[in-house]
C-alpha cells in the first residue's frame, strides 16, 4: 500500500537543510563541527525590532490577522517599494506570508498548471525546482558558468521559452553564487520577457541588502513587464529576522488576489507578534540604517576573508561574489581523487568528506544545479571561517 502520495514521494528534502541537520547531528555527538551550510545572518535581529514584538505581545496583538497582512505593515512594504526601489505596489498588491519561502510557492501555485514549464538559471537555490515539481510544472535549466559570473544571457532565456512556458524565477543577489545582476542585465532580460506576454517573472530579491555593489535594482522598475513581475522580498536576510517566519509578494492584483485566496485556504496570515516586528524593521530601517551597514560590513569582510583563504587552495577557482553571503567555489580538481580510505566521485561525497573529516558543513554545487561546485556560507564569524578554511585546506591536501 502506498502511505504517502506521489507529490510527496517526489519531493526532495532541502539540501541546505539537509546539510545543517547533519552538522547539528555530528555536533550533539560531541564533535566540533563548524556549519557553513546553512544561509542564516549569525547577527541578532535589532533591538528595535525585537523591543517591538515584545511589545506586541504585551498590547495583546496576539489575534488572528487579516490573511494578506496587516494594513500598517502592507502600507510599510508599500512605501519601501516607493521610497528604496522606486516601485508602485500599493497595499493591495501585498501579500505578507510565513517567510519569502511560502510567497514563492503561493506564487507558484497560483500561476502553474499541470505541464507548464518553469526558466530556471542554474545555479538556483534548492527549493524553487521542488516548489515547481509540487505545482505539477516542469522545470527547464539554464545553466550558467563561473566564466560568465553564472549570469543567464538574453539570447539563453529567448532560447528556453516554448509555447508552455509560464515563468522565468531568479533571485538577485543570487543564492548561491552572489551574483548581482546591473540594471542593464535586468533590461535585457525584461525586454525579452516584453516578447512573451504569457510569461511571468518571479524575482527573489531576499537578498537585496546584502549587496556590495550599492543600489539594489528590480526587475519590477521596467513598466513595459511591471504587471507580469512578481517581486519577492522579506525580513529574514535583510534584517537577521529568519526565525521570525516573514517574507511578502508583490504582483498584479489578480496575482495578489489569488496568493490571497491560497493563502486564506491554507495557512491564513503569518503570526501578529511577526508582523508587528517587521513592521518596525520595515517602517524605521532601510539599506543605510547604521544597523544594517554593520553586518553588510562585517559580510564584505568575510568574503574577503574566505576569497583570500580559498585563492591559497590548489586547483580551486572562486568567483567574486557583489552579494549574498556565498561563495561559490568550482572544486572539479578534486573529484576523482582519494586520501586511500575515501574517493571522492562528486560533489556531494567532498561535502561527505569534509563534514566526516574537516568537520566542516557545506553545501554540494548538485543541489543547486551546478555539479563540481561548493556553496560556502561565510554568516558566521570570521574566527570560524579561519579555522573551517584551514581545515578544508588540510583536509584537501590530503586528497590525490
Ligand atoms: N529565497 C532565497 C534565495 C533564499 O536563500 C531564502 C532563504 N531561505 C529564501 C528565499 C526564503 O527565505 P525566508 O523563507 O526565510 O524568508
Ligand atoms: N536560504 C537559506 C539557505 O539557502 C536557508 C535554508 C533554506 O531555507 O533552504 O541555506
Amino acid at each position: 500500500m502506498n502511505i504517502l502520495s506521489d507529490r510527496i514521494n517526489n519531493l526532495s528534502e532541502s539540501a541546505t537543510l539537509e546539510m545543517s541537520r547533519k552538522s547539528r547531528e555530528l555536533k550533539a555527538l560531541g564533535h566540533d563541527v563548524i556549519n557553513l551550510s546553512i544561509g542564516e545572518p549569525d547577527f541578532d535581529t535589532p533591538e528595535i525590532v525585537k523591543e517591538a514584538g515584545i511589545a506586541a505581545i504585551n498590547n495583546n496583538q496576539t489575534h488572528y490577522t487579516p490573511v494578506s497582512g496587516i494594513a500598517d505593515l502592507r502600507q510599510a512594504i508599500s512605501d519601501k517599494f516607493k521610497n528604496e526601489n522606486g516601485l508602485d505596489y500599493s497595499p493591495a498588491q501585498i501579500v505578507v506570508s510565513n517567510g519569502a519561502k511560502q510567497s514563492i510557492a503561493n506564487a507558484f501555485l497560483c500561476l502553474i498548471n499541470p505541464g507548464d514549464e518553469v526558466l530556471v538559471p542554474a545555479p538556483y537555490w534548492v527549493s524553487y525546482p521542488e516548489m515547481v515539481k509540487l505545482a505539477e510544472g516542469i522545470v527547464v535549466e539554464i545553466p550558467t558558468t563561473i566564466a560568465r559570473d553564472f549570469k543567464v544571457t538574453p539570447e539563453q532565456i529567448e532560447s528556453a521559452i516554448t509555447p508552455k512556458t509560464k515563468a522565468i524565477i531568479f533571485s538577485s543577489p543570487c543564492n548561491p553564487t552572489g551574483s548581482v545582476y546591473s540594471v542593464r542585465e535586468l533590461e535585457a532580460i525584461a525586454k525579452v520577457i516584453a516578447a512573451h506576454p504569457n510569461i511571468f517573472v518571479i524575482s527573489d530579491e531576499i537578498y537585496e541588502y546584502i549587496n556590495y555593489n550599492g543600489k539594489h535594482e528590480s526587475i519590477a522598475q521596467f513598466d513595459f513587464i511591471e504587471d507580469r513581475v512578481i517581486t519577492i522580498n522579506g525580513v529574514s536576510k535583510g534584517y537577521a529576522m529568519t526565525g521570525w517566519r516573514i517574507g511578502y509578494m508583490a504582483a498584479s492584483p489578480v496575482v495578489a488576489s489569488a496568493c490571497n485566496t491560497l493563502q486564506g485556504q491554507t495557512t491564513s496570515g503569518p503570526c501578529s507578534i511577526s508582523q508587528q516586528a517587521s513592521l518596525k524593521a520595515v517602517r524605521e530601517l532601510s539599506h543605510d540604517s547604521s544597523e544594517i551597514k554593520v553586518m553588510l560590513n562585517a559580510f564584505e569582510e568575510r568574503k574577503h576573508l574566505v576569497l583570500d583563504r580559498l585563492a591559497d587552495i590548489p586547483g580551486i577557482e572562486a568567483n567574486n561574489p557583489s552579494g549574498a553571503f556565498y561563495v561559490f567555489p568550482y572544486i572539479q580538481h578534486y573529484i576523482g581523487l582519494s586520501d586511500g580510505e575515501t574517493k571522492i566521485g562528486s560533489d556531494s561525497d567532498l561535502c561527505l568528506y569534509l563534514l566526516d573529516k574537516a568537520h566542516v558543513a557545506a553545501v554540494p554545487g548538485s543541489a543547486f544545479g551546478s555539479p563540481g561546485y561548493l556553496r560556502i556560507s561565510y554568516a558566521t564569524s570570521s574566527e570560524n571561517l579561519i579555522e573551517a578554511m584551514n581545515r578544508i585546506k588540510g583536509a584537501l591536501a590530503k586528497l590525490s
